[in-house]
């Protein structure tokens, strides 16, 4: 078996192509994606379509120029297996988790389409930036054969920026999960305030890039015997420069503690905290992304 210690997991690498205006992250994930995966205990088919959504989610949120920013995936859709799927990403921090139907997965086919899985569904991205307080909002319709294909043409149509997305995860022998993915995205001269590409007839130096990137195939991206700067060399190794960025480290981080929680409920009036009690005078919250319950007793808290 391969030995993945000496492989890096968990980051996102960051290149650009300055001659091609074209810019790209890949990611490679492993131990965070099998710590969010341990929590849940979801079937083979949601572990996968997750493990898509967070790499897409370190995607963009490692492109975000403000460090401290966050990017928030969340598909809601009707009348598929999934109802409800949400990853996001702050300041290479992860977490995400699923609200499925087991019935109607038990039905689906083997290898579901996009469209088995959620039926009618959307996909909204939204970007917060932390520095400006500014919230960027886009809505992509889940439609295509994957969610890297809805990515794409969210950033094709709405966003006039051609991109390519591909997503893969694998199972190890040993039950561990690899996630590989990455996104190249073509940026006109002059990324801010100039015309945008759409304004262009054509643009060979995409079409270049792009035929250059289809050819890495969804295993090569999930084998870890290949480092990511491999990857780039094998793909672009007859281009002038290509350029890597400082590697962005992930980790799986969630914003809940028992502290926080503590404080937002013990905000409010009295009388409505009793009403949150259980017959034992325990408060509940849970957290999705965790799977995991607070408890704390209603008489811990001043009357
Ligand atoms: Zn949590």
């Amino acid at each position: 078996m391969t030995d993945i210690s000496a492989t890096r997991l968990d980051i996102a690498l960051g290149f650009t192509i300055p001659a091609r205006h074209a810019r790209g992250r890949l990611v490679r994930i492993g131990p965070l994606l099998d710590t969010i995966l341990a929590g849940h205990g979801y079937p083979p088919v949601i572990e996968r379509v997750l493990a898509e959504a967070l790499m897409l989610a370190a995607l963009l949120g490692s492109t975000l120029k403000d460090e401290a920013g966050q990017l928030t995936l969340q598909a809601q859709a009707e009348g598929g297996v999934i109802d409800l799927l949400v990853a996001d990403y702050k300041a290479g921090e992860m977490r995400g988790y699923v609200r499925f139907d087991a019935d109607r997965l038990a039905e689906a086919p083997v290898d579901p389409s996009l469209f088995a899985l959620f039926g009618k569904g959307y996909l909204a991205i939204t970007f917060d930036q932390m520095v400006s307080g500014e919230r960027y909002q886009g809505i992509v319709p889940l439609e295509g054969a994957s969610l890297a294909e809805a990515a794409e043409s969210y950033f094709g149509q709405s966003e006039q920026l051609p991109s390519l997305v591909k997503l893969s995860m694998r199972r190890l022998p040993d039950g561990r999960h690899i996630g590989g993915g990455m996104l190249i995205q073509h940026l006109p001269e002059g990324e801010e305030g100039r015309d945008r590409i759409h304004t262009r007839l054509d643009h060979p130096e995409w079409d270049h890039v792009r035929a250059l990137a289809q050819t890495l195939t969804l295993d090569e991206l999930t084998d870890i015997s290949l480092e990511m700067d491999r990857v780039l060399w094998r793909l672009f190794n007859e281009e002038d420069e290509v350029r890597t960025l400082a590697a962005v480290p992930l980790s799986r981080g969630c914003r809940c503690n028992a502290e926080h929680i503590r404080s937002v409920i013990a905000r409010f009036p009295t009388d409505e905290r009793a009403e949150m009690a259980d017959e034992a005078g325990e408060i509940h919250v849970d957290c999705a992304f965790c799977a995991i319950r607070f408890s704390l007793a209603l008489e811990s808290f001043a009357a």
